[in-house]
């Protein structure tokens, strides 16, 4: 990217405040290189001649100007944005509805074959201002006039070159000259064979030629690879690979800021020490946050390309491009934030199957070829959480002082007659519980933890990072499932957190008891919140939770024990081994 697209920004692009508000909530910093060129020139009336190709942010390139010149009173059709596919036209409407949901009364239509012409036509009737679709049933529609292109002020022709490829381009033609002659026309196309050069000419006036240049780089020290998204959802992906990569620090790069918090949220409700990094951050608090990564105190970064400009961590070992970037520029920035002083990076690009274009643009601009990885299996998450557990125990013998508990097992094996396989057997089983080493397709369905793959000692180290520090307005919530039903802390954050959208800084203290537990969730919950509160299971569990008032909260305090970490071991020395074990069962195990 170059600096002046980097650093032009929605406002400056002279378009009206309800776009302006709906792009802030959905997200977007800044425009992207082919919006911060093209919405210029289409909010100044050019045609425009753009060489893009999806995942560029072309839909909002076109999508904005037309949106800003709208006449929402008048009920006639002012735009027609023509798709080679009915999927095209739906994504194109929905993203129009998106952009306008300020524009009150604003209508878009998508319009494509296979569809009921009736309930096409009941809503040409009711008046809609954008139509989005496709050649062949558009024609039919002019054909039998029950659609007017005559309020027509823009054209968009999307994906020209694939509508060549599909046989529309005759049908494209014949739709532009039902439009009147002084309509704007804006012709997008991945790639820009003859035929379409010849259309552009024969129907655009003096268009402005706007072109996404690639610049080629050399990265080097970096292992590059990519993975088809299919079948599992992205932060699915992310978390097996986050598994078993052994990664010091990396940076996720998503699109909005949006993402960046809601994916930093997840991951942390996962146990994994994450934060954002977005330009809505001050320039204090996101250096901050940079310092906390350079310090170990947090290992994910989920940012923006704008945010991450010029990071320079040496710890990072690993890029994602969880969203592909908009151009090869933007990809070669991202993935060299790692690699530095040095080490080899390495660089996994998640690729919708449209975006495959973008992937060999960047293998081109790059000169590498990107090779494709195969996501970790259920059985590679277990073979390395084994690999994991066999070398905590080694070190755990090697390096801690364990007389003490040398003495407790082998009273334990003495009084009950016990084997030392047993004994080891047993607690081994208590030690996975929260992680289990058999990891299968059930466990993950329903939701089974997956834990911090923190890069030093990911079993040692198994207390999530504190989050920050909760607001005062806080009300305990009691939850009928306990450690009894194997939850344990992490399964209730990551359910409240994941299930009813309430952000893992906002869920508190959580104990835990034989047979329920209780957290501390703000005292202003929403309904729809609620809502869905009550609708969650852990472990198979419904959660059935409900705010316990102060008298049984009193109550419920003086039935946990909450014995600091010296005392018990004291006690337990002391009066070894039946009262802890009873201790240890009435009171709550674990913050989170
Ligand atoms: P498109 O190339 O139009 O299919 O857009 C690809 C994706 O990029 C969509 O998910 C858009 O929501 C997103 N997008 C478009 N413009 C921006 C922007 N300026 N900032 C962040 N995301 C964007």
């Amino acid at each position: 990217m170059s600096p002046e697209t980097l650093l032009a920004s929605f406002s400056e692009l002279a378009i009206s405040a309800p776009l302006l508000q709906a792009i802030k909530e959905i997200g977007y910093e800044t425009p992207s290189p082919i919006q911060a060129k093209s919405i210029p020139c289409l909010l100044d009336g050019r045609d425009l001649l753009g060489q893009a190709q999806t995942g560029t942010g072309k839909t909002a390139a076109f999508a904005l100007p037309i949106l800003n010149r709208l006449n929402v009173l008048l009920k006639q059709p002012q735009a027609l944005v023509l798709t080679p596919t009915r999927e095209l036209a739906i994504q194109v409407a929905e993203a129009f509805q998106s952009y306008a949901r300020h524009l009150e009364g604003f209508h878009v239509l998508p319009i494509y074959g296979g569809q009921s012409m009736e309930i096409q036509l009941r809503q040409l009737k009711r008046g809609v201002h954008v139509i989005v679709g496709t050649p062949g049933r558009i024609i039919d529609h002019l054909k039998r006039r029950t659609l007017s292109l005559a309020s027509v002020a823009a054209l968009v022709l999307d994906e020209a070159d694939e509508m060549l490829k599909m046989g529309f381009i005759d049908d494209v033609e014949w739709i532009i000259e039902q439009a009147p002659p002084e309509r704007q026309i804006a012709l997008f196309s991945a790639t820009m064979p003859d035929v379409i050069r010849k259309v552009a000419k024969r129907h655009l006036r003096e268009p402005a030629e706007i072109r996404i240049h690639t610049k080629t780089a050399t990265v080097e020290a970096l292992a590059q690879y990519y993975w088809l998204v299919s079948g599992i959802h992205k932060l699915d992906a992310l978390t097996r690979i986050l598994e078993v990569e052994d990664f010091d620090a990396m940076l996720v790069f998503v699109r909005t800021k949006t993402a960046t918090e809601e994916l930093a949220e997840k991951l942390e409700a996962r146990g994994y020490a994450a934060a954002a990094l977005n330009g809505d951050m001050n320039q204090a608090v996101r250096e901050k946050t940079v310092e906390r990564l350079k310090n170990t105190t947090l290992d994910i970064l989920v940012a923006t390309d704008v945010a991450a400009r010029g990071l320079d961590v040496e710890r990072i070992s690993h890029v994602v491009n969880y969203d592909i970037p908009y151009d090869t520029e933007a990809y070669i920035h991202r993935v060299g934030r790692t690699g530095r002083a040095g080490r080899t990076g390495r660089a996994i690009l998640f690729v919708a199957p449209r975006e495959r274009r973008m992937l060999g643009a960047i293998e081109r601009a790059t000169r590498q070829k990107i090779k494709e990885m195969q996501l970790p299996t259920h059985q590679d998450i277990a073979d390395r959480r084994i690999e994991q557990f066999k070398q905590l125990v080694a070190n755990t013998l090697e390096g801690e002082e364990l007389s003490f508990y040398r003495q407790l097992v082998q009273h334990l094996m003495d009084e009950r007659d016990l084997a030392a396989v047993d004994v080891a057997s047993a607690l081994t089983f208590l030690v996975q519980r929260e992680r289990p080493l058999l990891v299968t397709e059930k466990a993950r369905e329903e939701k089974a933890p997956i834990i911090p793959a923190s890069s030093r000692d990911k079993w040692a180290d198994k207390t999530p990072r504190r989050r920050d520090t909760l607001g005062s307005d806080r009300v305990l919530y009691r939850l009928e499932v306990g450690r009894d039903h194997g939850v344990n802390p992490k399964d209730i954050v990551g359910a409240i957190a994941n299930e009813a959208d309430i952000p893992g800084k906002q869920i508190g203290h959580i104990k835990l008891y034989a047979a329920f537990s209780t957290v501390d969730l703000p005292a202003e919950l929403s309904a729809a919140m609620l809502k869905k509160l009550e609708k969650i299971r852990v472990l198979n569990q419904p959660l059935r939770i409900r705010r316990i008032d102060e008298d049984e909260r009193s109550a419920d305090q003086a039935r946990s024990i909450d014995v600091p970490s010296e005392a018990k071991a004291k006690t337990k020395s002391e009066s070894f081994p039946e009262s802890s074990r009873t201790r240890a069962k009435s009171g709550p195990v674990e913050d989170k």
